[in-house]
């Protein structure tokens, strides 16, 4: 069931609830009342956590979007003076240099950039290990 199902059948569910809340009312039927009462309590509980799972599962669509076009940019990396390059123009991010270090050991994509003069002759710099 997708999460936005659930959490429209426990608003429904509350929706029903409060129905028979009113015909209890209206019955003075103590017993039933508070029997309600709970399936309130339990429904709020339900809510708040079909809620929390359609955070979730929205933080980890985005988490599994990112990844996709991360391996995608990686396929694309070739190695020249001394760091990675994109071979073809992406929009979104720069041709390169990217610091070999850091994609080889762990997997990430961080821009270098060029040390400041008069430095600058031993060429780039990566911002994230220092190398
Ligand atoms: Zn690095």
């Amino acid at each position: 069931m997708e999460v936005m199902g659930a959490v429209n059948a426990v608003v429904q569910a509350s929706a029903l609830a409060k129905k028979a809340w009113d015909l209890a009312e209206r019955l003075k039927d103590v017993e039933l009342r508070s029997c309600l009462l709970d399936l309130r309590g339990a429904l709020n509980d339900a809510r708040e956590q079909a809620e929390q799972l359609r955070e979730e599962n929205s933080r980890l669509r985005d988490e599994i979007r990112r990844r996709g076009d991360s391996d995608d940019v990686r396929r694309q990396l070739e190695l020249r003076a001394g760091g990675y390059h994109l071979r073809e123009r992406r929009e979104g991010y720069a041709d390169g240099p990217y610091c070999t270090t850091c994609m080889d050991t762990r997997g990430e994509l961080v821009l270098m950039v060029k040390k400041e003069p008069p430095f600058d002759v031993f060429g780039y710099l990566c911002g994230r290990c220092k190398r």
